[in-house]
């Protein structure tokens, strides 16, 4: 099929662009294209041989290409193209969206619905204001070692200072001992390590790797290369040896094709805003993944798409609609984000459609905190009192939110 041809152009071949496009071709969707700028299919997990990929969504024990491999099997060739080293340049209103690629060349096509599904990206160091010199080589993020180490490019150092604490920073840490690298630190600016402190411990115990918390990265020594980096903490300053700094965690939506697309940008998450089906503000225009904020897991993207897959094949059938009729979600005091942002009521719509997950982040620690959902000022739901961890998901029971009948909907968070 070329791509002119194509009813629903997927824009990202990563677990949420994959399972969209099964999840249509599993409701009778035909003339399905799946866009991507990379030579493989896959997004990042393809970069990540160690095991912890898609379980929310195959319930298996994984690597990155595993969970890509499983994901590709589920498509069949005669519904769903996928094109490789094909980019799309832009999204305009109409749908509307312009593609170059490889085999294709330059084409404006003009399908029913576009399923943004562009991940996200690295902030670089220059945008993280990290003070100290710019040493021509050592210095990478998480992103780039990853690719290096998938694509057999040698990587040079011997000596690295991973920077973050999060899920993402452990997972690199694996990366970079497969590497060769000896870690020489973790450096935290928070006063907990941000993943699962049992990650923490393994790192510290098992791979005998000391972390640095409530420290950031004062000076970062060398000329044509990273010779050492000096830290300031609760111990005062201390330099450390290293050839290579690792940069991890400052991720943001991957949105280049938002500006001009007539797609409406939260504020906090910086990426799409859509309801819980998936629409964003454009007509014929959806998002999944971590497009939508970063960063969630691999698996969590995968039931996404696959969800919004089921959702543009409502939309298709006539089923949904625009405009979306949908009440925005006000997160109050203690809350960072949610998403979806806005929530249509979905009365008579059945199983034709799915929720997203709801993606929540509390703003700080609370030891013991309690979730609750009005409309209307109207209790509607209460969690139960749980500890909450600034940057690690916040449960919130999809039957809480089907209770919504279109009003103005609050969330907050208070200590319990
Ligand atoms: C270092 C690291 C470690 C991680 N470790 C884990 C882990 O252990 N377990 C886990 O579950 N998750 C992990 N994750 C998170 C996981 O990778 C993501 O949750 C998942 O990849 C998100 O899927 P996605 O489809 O939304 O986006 P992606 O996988 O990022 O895919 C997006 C795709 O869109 C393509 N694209 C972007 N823009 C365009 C364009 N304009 N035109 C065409 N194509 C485009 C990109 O090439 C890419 O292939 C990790 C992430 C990182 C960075």
């Amino acid at each position: 099929m070329t791509p002119e041809h194509a009813d629903i152009v997927v824009v990202g071949a990563g677990p949420a662009g994959l399972a969209a496009a099964a999840s249509l071709a599993g409701r009778g969707m035909h003339r399905i294209l799946v866009v991507d700028r990379d030579d493989e299919a896959g997004g990042l997990p393809r970069f990540c041989h160690h095991p912890g990929f898609g379980w929310e969504y195959t319930h298996r024990l994984e690597s990155g290409p595993g969970l890509v491999r499983r994901l590709l099997r589920a498509l069949d060739p005669g519904i769903i193209t996928i094109a490789i080293r094909t980019s799309a340049l832009a999204v305009r209103p109409g749908p509307e969206i312009d593609i170059v690629g490889i085999e294709c060349g330059h084409v404006r096509v003009r399908p029913r619905v576009v399923v943004l599904a562009t991940g996200i990206r690295e902030r670089p160091r220059s945008a993280r204001l990290v003070p100290g010199r710019r040493p021509a080589e050592g210095i990478l993020t998480t992103g780039q070692l990853q690719q290096m180490v998938a694509r057999g490019v040698p990587v040079k150092g011997r000596r690295a200072v991973v920077v973050g604490t999060e899920h993402v920073a452990f997972s690199i840490l694996l990366t970079a001992r497969h590497a060769g690298l000896e870690i020489m630190a973790m450096v935290g600016a928070e006063d907990r390590v941000m993943s699962y402190a049992g990650a923490g411990l393994a790192a510290r115990f098992l791979m005998g790797v000391p972390i640095h918390l409530s420290s950031k990265i004062e000076d970062i020594h060398g000329s044509e290369r990273v010779e050492s980096v000096t830290l300031c903490g609760p111990a005062g300053t201390r330099t450390i040896p290293c050839d290579t700094v690792i940069f991890s965690g400052d991720f943001i939506p991957d949105a280049a094709l938002l500006p001009g697309s007539g797609i409406d940008i939260a504020r906090v998450t910086a990426g799409p805003s859509v309801d819980q089906f998936g629409r964003t503000s454009a007509v014929g225009v959806f998002a999944a993944g971590n497009l939508l904020r970063a960063v969630e897991t691999s698996g969590l993207a995968a039931i996404e798409g696959a969800r919004v897959g089921t959702n543009v094949a409502a939309y298709l059938e006539g089923m949904l609609g625009w405009p979306r009729d949908a009440a925005s979600i006000r997160v109050g005091d203690g809350l960072s984000y949610v998403v979806p942002q806005y929530w249509a009521p979905s009365a008579g719509l059945g199983g034709a459609v799915q929720a997203l997950p709801v993606s929540l982040r509390a703003l700080a620690d609370i030891r013991r905190a309690r979730l609750s959902l009005s409309e209307d000022g109207q209790a509607i739901w209460t969690g139960h009192p749980t500890k909450t961890l600034r940057h690690r998901r916040l449960a919130l029971p999809a039957a809480a939110l089907d209770r919504l009948r279109g009003g103005d909907i609050a969330l907050r968070i208070d200590p319990a």
